[in-house]
This record gives structure tokens, C-alpha cells and sequence, in this order.
């Protein structure tokens, strides 16, 4: 958990270092009329890696790892530094004994977490821990793999991470009841993508000992907030480009190689998407230029100016961690997103109500493993990134008042 000023206060503080920030996404600047309330879903792109993926096209062009030519041997050297700056932007302490491995995103990168490491060395009776009300991202890979070992006769048992009723907090009490000599692997989830809420992962580092392994979906993390590995003790971090202002269809999955065999993504890669992976390096750039405690604390602040503003409206109901929920709060456990339901209005409709005064938001079941988010008819996710306002904010609070 991240300590935080009070973010009512950040919100004063931090103004004339959000501004000139906002004015370098295009898309946003471009429509005045719209808020964009979908970051968690994908990221909009400031114009650092727009400029980024042109000049790596106009300029260098050509496909890494073969090249006996300059662009062929530019485009090497940039997937090689791409690497070094994931590791740099997740304050690797040791980047000489870790790897990165580019993917498509967070699923395929915890699918290749999956089936080319998991499944390389369990034996029959050993166990896993795995989220099965986070994204399904970070559920249906491990059950295939599951799978995927019964098919070769190996019968390994796949245990529930167990969360709190009503805040969908892991509970690490419980977590630790569940451990045993044959646990292979505890997958979890940094900061939960209907909930908003930090998992506060260390905590189940602490109650699972040294040894075992964490893999750690961090798909609404990198690019929200400061990341450290020198701090979380975990042993696989797993994010998508495209929702830390990259592009679409890049991700990596970095992996520390302290527990459980080497990480080796299995077979021939094939050419690397090298357009998505300048844009990361630009992305990455981008954020640390900006600084991603200053962007946690702007949107944790807004957050938490929303949750006040609809803990004022009856019909509403806010799903997810109930406490610190305050803008006066000096504890945040709540990060960039917030997700409620209207008592009457069905959270399909009222997406469609927003967009009419042109709010962008997610009205669904979130792709939540277990479809919780919200019971029956899902329900309205705001998630919010350095480009959003005190006055967006206001200016849909306002609008769900007059749907009262
Ligand atoms: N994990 C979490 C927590 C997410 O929020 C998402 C996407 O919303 C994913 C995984 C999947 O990411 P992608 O679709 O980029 O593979």
C-alpha cells in the first residue's frame, strides 16, 4: 500500500504540472466536448510515442536480430534497450539475472508464463493459488494449463486465492491456511481492475515464505503508479503496452529466474513487433519523464473526489474497497478506478446515457473472472489516467446527479 498526501490536497498541488501534460495527448485535446473515462480498458497515447512510431518507421525500419546493415542493426539495438528500460522503470535491483520477454500483452504473456514455465516442471499432487475474481486473463491460462497437464497424465490441484466479502481484497489469512509443501505458484493481481484497489501483494509474499513464486498482473499498474521489484518481492511481472500508453498488441513479461526454474518462452519467436516496442520505449519515457508517483497521486485524488461525490447519491452504489475512500483520506488503498452501479438504471443503459453527454465509461462485466463486478447486470467502471480533470470529474458527477 502507498502512503499518499490527502488528495484533496494533491489536486491544488499538482495542477500546473497536469496541465501541460493534458495538452500532449491529440485525441484529447481534439475533442473538448468528450471525457475519456476508459483508460483501464486501453490508454490514450501523448504525442512523445506517436512521434516515436513515425520516426522509428521513416527512419529504421527493418527487422530485428538478422541485420548486417544499419536500420537492421538500429532496430536490434532497440529491442536490446527496450529490455534495459523495462527493467530500469521497474527499479530491477539485480537487471543482469532478469530477462524480458515481449508478448502481445498481459494474456499472452501470462499464457506464456503458463504453459511455457508452469507446465515445464509440476509433477502430480502439486498445487497452485490463482485469482478467480480478477481478470480472466489471470484465470484461464493456469486452468489450461491445468488442462494441458491431465492431457500428459500429470493431475496438479488449482486453489482459489481467497478474497475479502465486500471489498475483494485478497485475504491473506485465509491465503496462508492454504499453503502447503507441494505449492508451486501464487498468481495474483496488483491492483484490481473492477475493484480499483491495490492487492497489497507484499502481504502475500509475507504469508507465503521465501520460496514460493508469485506471478504478479500488474495490467493496471505500470504506467498508474511507481512499480518497484526492489519492493515487491515477486517473481514474474506481467502488463499489456497499449494500457501504459503504448500501442496495442506489445506487452512483456519481465522475470526475476530467484525461484523455480529459468523462464524460457518456448519455440521459435518469430519477428518481434518492433513498432510496439519503440513505442513502449517511448511510453516508458514518457511516464518517468512525467513521474508516475506524481500520476498515482493525481488519479487516486480524482478517484477519490468521484467515491465522495457518489457516496453522496443515494441510487448509487460503489463497488469494491469501502475504506479510505475520502478525498481526506491519507490512506489511499483505492487507485485510478471506480466502479458503481445505479439502483434502477441498468448499467448497460446508463453507459449509453453517459455518452450521450459525453462521457466515455466501461458499462459491463469487466471480462471479471466469475462475472461478480457488479451481479446480474455488471455494472459502470470509471478509470482514470493524468489527462482527466477535477472538472471532468465534476462535470459527470453531475450528470449522475441529474439521473437521480
Ligand atoms: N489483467 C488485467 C487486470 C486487466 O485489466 C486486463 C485488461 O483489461 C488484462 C489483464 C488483459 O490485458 P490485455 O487485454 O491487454 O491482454
Amino acid at each position: 500500500m502507498t502512503d499518499v498526501g490527502r488528495p484533496a490536497d494533491d489536486l491544488d498541488a499538482l495542477r500546473s504540472w497536469q496541465r501541460p501534460l493534458r495538452a500532449q495527448f491529440p485525441i484529447i485535446t481534439a475533442h473538448p466536448e468528450l471525457a475519456y473515462l476508459d483508460s483501464a480498458a486501453t490508454a490514450q497515447k501523448p504525442q512523445a510515442v506517436l512521434d516515436a512510431v513515425h520516426s522509428y518507421l521513416t527512419t529504421s525500419n527493418a527487422n530485428a536480430g538478422r541485420g548486417t546493415y544499419p536500420w537492421a542493426n538500429a532496430t536490434t539495438a532497440l529491442v536490446e534497450r527496450t529490455r534495459d528500460r523495462v527493467k530500469e522503470f521497474l527499479h530491477d535491483p539485480a537487471p543482469d539475472r532478469s530477462t524480458v520477454h515481449f508478448t502481445g500483452g498481459t494474456t499472452e504473456g501470462l499464457r506464456t508464463v503458463a504453459r511455457d514455465w508452469l507446465t515445464t516442471f509440476l509433477t502430480d499432487g502439486d498445487e497452485i493459488v490463482v485469482p478467480f475474481a480478477d481478470h480472466q486473463a489471470n484465470l484461464a491460462p493456469w486452468l489450461e494449463a491445468q488442462q494441458l497437464l491431465a492431457q500428459r497424465g500429470v493431475h496438479i490441484r488449482v486453489r482459489r486465492l481467497p478474497c475479502q466479502a465486500g471489498s475483494g481484497d485478497y485475504d491473506p489469512v485465509a491465503f496462508a491456511a492454504l499453503l502447503g509443501p507441494r505449492t508451486r505458484l501464487v498468481a495474483a493481481t496488483h491492483v484490481h481492475h473492477v475493484y480499483g484497489g491495490d492487492m497489497n501483494v507484499h502481504r502475500l509474499r509475507e504469508a507465503a515464505g521465501p520460496h514460493v513464486p508469485i506471478c504478479l498482473d500488474a495490467a493496471q499498474s505500470i504506467g498508474h503508479l511507481p512499480v518497484s521489484m526492489a519492493e515487491l518481492d515477486v517473481d514474474f511481472v506481467v502488463f499489456s503496452g497499449h494500457k501504459a500508453l503504448a500501442l496495442p498488441g506489445t506487452g512483456a513479461v519481465w522475470s526475476r529466474g530467484l525461484r523455480g526454474p529459468a523462464f524460457r518462452p518456448g519455440g521459435w519467436q518469430g519477428t518481434p513487433n518492433t513498432v510496439g516496442i519503440a513505442a513502449l520505449a517511448a511510453a516508458l519515457d514518457w511516464l518517468e519523464a512525467a513521474g508516475p508517483d506524481r500520476i498515482e497521486r493525481w488519479t487516486v485524488a480524482l478517484a477519490a473526489r468521484l467515491t465522495d461525490g457518489l457516496r453522496q447519491l443515494a441510487r448509487y452504489q460503489v463497488l469494491g474497497c469501502r475504506a479510505s475512500l475520502s478525498a481526506a483520506s491519507a490512506v489511499q488503498r483505492r487507485r485510478s478506478i471506480v466502479t458503481f452501479r445505479h439502483r434502477d438504471i441498468a448499467s448497460h443503459d446508463l453507459g449509453f446515457i453517459l455518452y450521450s453527454h459525453g462521457f466515455m465509461v466501461r458499462s459491463d462485466h469487466h471480462c471479471q473472472a466469475g462475472a461478480d463486478a457488479g451481479a446480474k447486470d455488471g455494472s459502470v467502471r470509471v478509470s482514470l489516467h493524468v489527462h482527466n480533470t477535477p472538472e471532468e470529474v465534476d462535470a459527470l458527477l453531475s450528470t449522475l446527479t441529474s439521473l437521480q
